[in-house]
């Protein structure tokens, strides 16, 4: 792949180079607009290309989210990104990619204002191709900078042509969406199945039942939305160890994955309630280590495990920074799924827990576990058995996925200093 970026000039050459190469490129160089310039509209700091034959990607650093709509023109052909006045502080020689980099898919790129109040983006291109996807999402969690990312990709005549037919008038993406002609994935993951039942309740209850059960439920309602495609790891009752529920997550491209479990504790009856994980290499607590250790005993292939252990990514500083944006973002669900589920069900005492579960250590997509409740607890069966708090949890846990998917969860500094610092811990994810 080649890279063209502004502001910073590494280069760096991994097979899934683009996220964290930016990251490292913006903690290298992090310009600051004017005050004035930035409250009175957006400013691109930041450029970069990513190419070869087959793909582009190319992204703009912003100081805030705009709203991009893309469709293509032919004789030459290009793909054209209309954008809200957005200051360029790039340095214009950044968009002629280098003529070595040939035969990547675009030629050059240019930006600029076309109007007033209106910013356009023109992509020349070197065969036909189509935006996939336009995306724009936080840069650092809980604050305004935003990256655009347009992606690129060959395609034929007609898809080009239908491409082009899309009015400009007709949203590509729009502040924090991960809107596009693809929508993002979601991976439900209904813990255990088939000869692994999980935790086993009061009144006979199984955890591989009720988690299905309610797994299907949320997915129902996800799909409901008409905003995700969303998949299971299980589609019935069948035994699926861990690394391939983690592997067909990453398979599908997964923008989000949430595995559902619901806990037993024998010895203490009187603990209930749901709590949301996220990963982390060290527990919060005794507890969520104990419940780590006995959801990772569950079912795991044991050559599998082995093999992920001997991954010879794990040291790879480009792992290391994929890995770290890509937990923020997973504290960030996991707060707003909290939050919401506090209105639709009992919570856990200490509600928002981590530690280091298998199925969430994937670097690729944002990730949470959630015990449902306690199977140990006669109450908290009942309400897992009870289809109408699976319909108002699960109702609960769309809102926060949506609010997720929105940005509303990543906009609370409403601030809007422009020249905010990037930092190393809270990097967003780009997809
Ligand atoms: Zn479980």
């Amino acid at each position: 792949m080649d890279q063209k970026e502004g502001r910073a000039g590494e280069r760096m050459g991994p097979a899934r180079p683009f996220a964290a190469a930016a990251v490292f490129a913006l903690l290298a160089a992090t310009p600051k607009p004017s005050a004035a310039e930035g409250a009175a509209r957006p400013v691109a700091v930041g450029v970069k290309l990513v190419q070869d034959a087959g793909a582009a990607v190319l992204t703009f650093d912003l100081s805030r989210p705009v709203d991009a709509r893309a469709h293509t023109l032919a004789s030459p052909d290009r793909i054209v990104v209309d954008l809200p006045e957005v200051g360029f502080q790039l340095d214009p020689g950044v968009a002629q990619p280098d003529a070595a980099s040939a035969p990547a898919l675009i030629k050059a790129f240019r930006f600029g204002l076309l109007a007033p109040g209106k910013s356009r983006i023109v992509i020349d291109l070197s065969r036909r191709a189509c935006p996939v996807g336009v995306t724009t999402k936080p840069i650092v969690a809980s604050a305004e900078p935003s990256r655009l990312t347009i992606d690129v990709k060959p395609c034929d005549d007609a898809a080009f042509a239908a491409s082009a037919a899309a009015t400009p008038d007709a949203p590509a993406a729009s502040p924090g969406g991960a809107m596009g002609s693809a929508a993002p994935v979601i991976v439900l993951d209904p813990g255990h199945g088939g000869i692994d039942g999980g935790a086993h309740g009061v009144g006979g209850a199984m955890e591989k039942t009720l988690a299905f059960a309610f797994c299907v439920e949320l997915k129902r309602q996800l799909e409901a939305t008409g905003r995700y495609k969303v998949l299971m790891t299980r589609d019935g009752d069948q035994y699926v160890d861990l690394d391939s529920r983690v592997d067909f997550a990453r398979d599908a491209d997964a923008a989000l994955f949430v595995s559902i479990h619901a806990d037993t504790l024998s010895d203490v009856a009187g603990v209930s309630g749901s709590t949301v994980y996220t990963v982390a290499d060290r527990a919060s607590d005794a507890e969520a280590a104990r419940i780590a250790a006995h959801e990772n005993a569950a079912d795991r292939d044991p050559t599998k495990a082995k093999a992920a252990e001997d991954d010879p990514g794990v040291a790879d500083i480009l792992f290391d920074l994929k890995r770290r944006e890509t937990r923020a973002y997973s504290h960030l669900f996991s707060r707003t799924l909290v939050e919401d589920l506090r209105d639709a069900t009992r919570l856990n005492h200490n509600p928002e827990r981590s530690a280091g579960f298998v199925v969430l250590k994937a670097p690729e997509f944002p990730s949470v576990l959630i015990e449902l409740g306690y199977l140990s607890n006669a109450q908290d069966v009942a309400a897992l058995e009870s289809p109408e708090w699976r319909t108002r949890t699960a109702a609960a846990m769309t809102k926060a996925i949506d609010a997720f998917f929105a940005g509303s969860g990543a906009t609370e500094d409403a601030a809007g200093t422009p020249g905010v610092a990037f930092g190393a811990d809270h990097a967003a994810p780009t997809r």
